[in-house]
């Protein structure tokens, strides 16, 4: 435009000179084609200006064009970075040179607990955890000089409420083209959770440590698959005397001596099905030596393998020293020899096998001639001198399987397993040869004598009270033979001849005359309905000196002396009278009574057993009896005639004791029998005793194969009723469910119960 203004003002200066020089023709002329050409010049300038301008105008509104595409590109990008930002999972704090934050995003409000645009203008510092802004600073240096590009720090922040959370931030720096910082961008994790995992990892690794490594017991963890050891702490290596590389190379057998092996495996198994287990057992230590562990163990996964874990406890030393009081409690501290405790505890052990084995035993009671002398004579430091001697030469002659006891002052027990009259007798002739070599006591010899007293079992006696005492009875008569035998074998006419026995069988007779004999009832419960309408009379004897005396102890002395006869009818009128009592209570209650041999021998019982009925007037099918298997078979064809009469009669036929007595099932077939109890020998401990739950099983198979009845007696636990009530057992009977009682309690307990099965 503006070559354009000169132009046109340079003409019009020229035309106004042009009117006021009023200049020649030519001049004129001249000045004229001048003035043209300028015009045609300026005019020419002037399209060549106005073209320009287009083209100009043209390319100026192409830029404008440009301009405004660019600026969409860039809001769009600026919404697109925004939503980014704004919605990134990461908290993003953006910070000016001066440390305030110009923008955070949502994430790092929410994070630290601020409303959307909260956080801007506030100074970084103000979200720092004070213990972290030192360390910051040194590393935004480091950013600053451009010595690093970016740098991680892992710090706590500070949330509005004032709670802290733990960051992992990862920090960088903006920098424009000349090199000038231009922001801080954070971008911020929140890793409080994690950090609390891995802090409850290091405590768990920490108690772990305690609780393993450190543990002051022995604890390993072995591979249920292989048996092989996974780990072991440091205890187990110090006490079991192997390097850590040894153990890892070994399986848990290398540690246990052969015995227990078995019982390890069992342990093992146990794992399958139970996580936790506690134990006794030996471990062997590298020395060789073998010591008590109590094992307790816990099935893990470790490694990815299935495996125990297990922590043992050395209680070698308790085990001694429990050894020792148990030791002193069992054994006579002058000989060492078993006490009377221990005899009576052995004693009763090798009766229960030899039940089981259809073997016998014998009992020996010795007591010696003459030691009183010894002890007069030389003082009891010489008589304990010589009891001592006379301990082992007894040990010395007998075999290592037989028991010798001490029972006090000069009196000896001996115990021989499987062993008959005649195998006894000639151990017996053994001892008493032995004592015709002089004893030595401090260089002193003397001579002592010994009379033995010898029962056996079972024909004897079937349990360790009855064996001792007629043992006793034997020696008894042996000491007063006086004769070169120096032994007795017990027999019934001896024992009747003992001063207290004499004694004894008078009070019976008394008692039994003057009816001081009474009952308890023991109910057998039925497992099917709960109820109970069966009950047994058990006898007892109340003794004014000597208390309540078992029926073991005075049924036997009232069989030798022919008394029984009286006793079962005193016990079957109670029984009966009891009985009627409580029919009349509205109670529907069959009582049993048991029976001895002898009565069975006895033509006439069926007939008494009719009379008592009749004067009672109770049903035969309310009276029962029952029998020892060993009762039976000892006269089977006398039995027979009575059972048979009693069963016409109505009343019920059980077999006592089962199992006890080997009866044949041809035999068993043909009596007169509805029920059959089996031995408490093999109910009380069926839970516990694989044996005993199969002869369990096979007696009540048996007993459902004839047709009959079948009750457990010496039910003591639950584990057996459960047991007795899956092998489909008729009855139960004994200690869990009641002991046997007064009359007047079993109708309490026959009311709760009525409660009990109503309820
Ligand atoms: P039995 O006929 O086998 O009687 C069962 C015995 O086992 C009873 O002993 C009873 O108290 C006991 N008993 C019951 N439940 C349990 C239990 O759960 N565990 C254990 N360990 N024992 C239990 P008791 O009363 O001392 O009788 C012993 C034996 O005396 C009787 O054995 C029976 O043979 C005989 N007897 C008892 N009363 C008479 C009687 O009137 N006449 C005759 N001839 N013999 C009798
Ligand atoms: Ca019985
Ligand atoms: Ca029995």
């Amino acid at each position: 435009m503006t070559p354009l203004l000169i132009t046109v003002g340079t003409a019009l200066v020229y035309l106004a000179s042009f009117e006021t020089l009023a200049l020649s023709q030519e001049a004129e002329t001249i000045y004229s084609r001048c003035l043209v050409c300028m015009v045609l010049f300026t005019v020419t300038r002037l399209a060549v200006t106005l073209r320009n301008s287009g083209r100009l105008f043209v390319r100026l509104s192409e830029a404008h064009a440009r301009a405004e595409a660019m600026a969409d590109e860039l809001r769009r990008g600026e919404a697109r970075f925004r939503a980014i930002f704004d919605r990134a999972p990461i908290g993003i704090q953006i910070a000016d040179m001066e440390g305030y934050l110009v923008d955070a995003n949502k994430a790092a409000e929410r994070m630290l607990g601020y409303d959307p645009g909260e956080l801007q203008g506030r100074h970084w510092t103000e979200v720092t955890h004070p213990d972290n802004v030192a360390e910051e600073d040194r590393l935004d240096e480091l950013l600053l000089a451009r010595d690093i590009e970016q740098y991680e720090i892992e710090e706590r922040q500070i949330r509005k409420d004032g709670s802290l959370i733990w960051t992992q931030q990862t920090v960088t720096e903006v920098w424009d083209q000349d090199g000038q910082a231009q922001f801080g961008i954070a971008l911020v994790e929140d890793v409080t959770e994690h950090k609390a995992m891995i802090q409850e990892l290091q405590e768990r690794e920490a108690s772990f440590r305690l609780l393993f490594a450190d543990n002051p017991h022995p604890m390993w963890v072995y591979d249920i698959a292989t048996l092989s050891f996974c780990e072991v702490n440091d205890t187990a290596v110090r006490l079991y005397g192997y390097s850590r590389e040894e153990f890892l190379a070994m399986r848990i057998t290398d540690i246990r001596p052969a015995q227990w092996i078995p019982d390890m495996m069992r342990g093992v198994a146990m794992h399958r099905v139970q996580s936790s287990t506690c134990s006794h057992t030996q471990h062997r230590l590298k020395d060789g030596s073998v010591i008590d562990v109590e094992v307790a163990t816990h099935s893990l996964h470790f490694a990815g393998r299935d495996a125990v874990l297990v922590l043992a406890q050395n209680i070698t030393e308790r085990k001694n020293f429990e050894n020792q009081l148990k030791h002193q409690a069992l054994h006579d501290p002058l000989t060492g020899l078993p006490n009377r405790t221990l005899l009576n505890d052995r004693l009763e052990q090798v009766i229960l096998a030899a039940r089981r084995n259809a073997t016998s035993l014998a009992l020996l009671l010795m007591d010696l001639d003459g030691f009183k002398d010894v002890n007069d004579t030389f003082g009891h430091h010489h008589g304990d001198l010589l009891l001592e001697q006379v301990g082992l030469r007894l040990c010395r002659v007998l075999q290592a399987s037989d028991t010798v006891a001490r029972l006090g002052g000069d009196e000896f027990a001996i115990i021989l397993p499987a062993t008959d009259e005649v195998g006894s007798t000639q151990a017996v002739r053994r001892i008493i040869a032995s004592f015709k070599e002089q004893f030595v006591v401090e260089s002193r010899s003397l001579h002592v004598d010994a009379s033995v007293g010898i029962a056996l079992y079972p024909s004897h006696g079937d349990d360790a009270s009855t064996l001792l005492r007629r043992a006793d009875v034997a020696m008894y008569v042996a000491k007063r033979a006086g004769d070169d035998r120096r032994y007795a074998v017990y027999t019934a006419e001896q024992d009747l001849h003992t001063p207290e026995k004499l004694a004894l069988i008078g009070e019976l007779r008394q008692a039994i005359e003057e009816e001081h004999l009474f009952l308890q009832y023991q109910p057998k419960v039925d497992l099917r309905t709960g109820a109970t309408s069966h009950v047994e009379a058990l006898v007892r004897w109340r003794h004014a000196r000597r208390g309540m005396i078992p029926p073991d102890q005075f049924v036997c002395l009232a069989e030798e002396t022919g008394m029984i006869k009286s006793l079962t009818l005193c016990v079957l009128g109670q029984a009966l009278q009891q009985c009627q009592r409580w029919g009349r209570a509205g109670f529907n209650i069959s009582v049993a009574v048991n029976l001895s041999a002898r009565n069975l021998r006895d033509p006439q019982l069926p007939s008494l057993v009719m009379d008592l009925l009749q004067h009672h007037d109770v049903p035969a099918t309310s009276l029962g009896i029952e029998i020892t298997e060993s009762t039976l078979m000892g006269d089977p064809a006398q039995a027979m005639l009575v059972l048979t009469e009693l069963h016409d009669m109505g009343v019920r036929i059980a077999i006592d004791d089962f199992g006890t007595g080997y009866s044949s099932l041809a035999y068993l077939r043909r009596l007169p029998v509805d029920e059959i109890k089996i031995d408490r020998s093999f109910v009380m401990e069926m839970a516990s005793d694989e044996n005993d739950a199969t002869i369990v099983q096979s007696v009540i198979d048996l007993g459902h194969n004839l047709d009959l009845q079948v009750v457990a007696e010496g039910v003591e636990n639950q584990a057996s009723l459960e047991m007795l009530a899956t092998c489909g057992c008729d009855q139960v009977q004994g200690y869990y469910l009641a002991r046997p009682m007064a009359a007047a309690d079993l109708e309490g307990w026959l009311a709760l119960d009525r409660v009990a099965a109503t309820a």
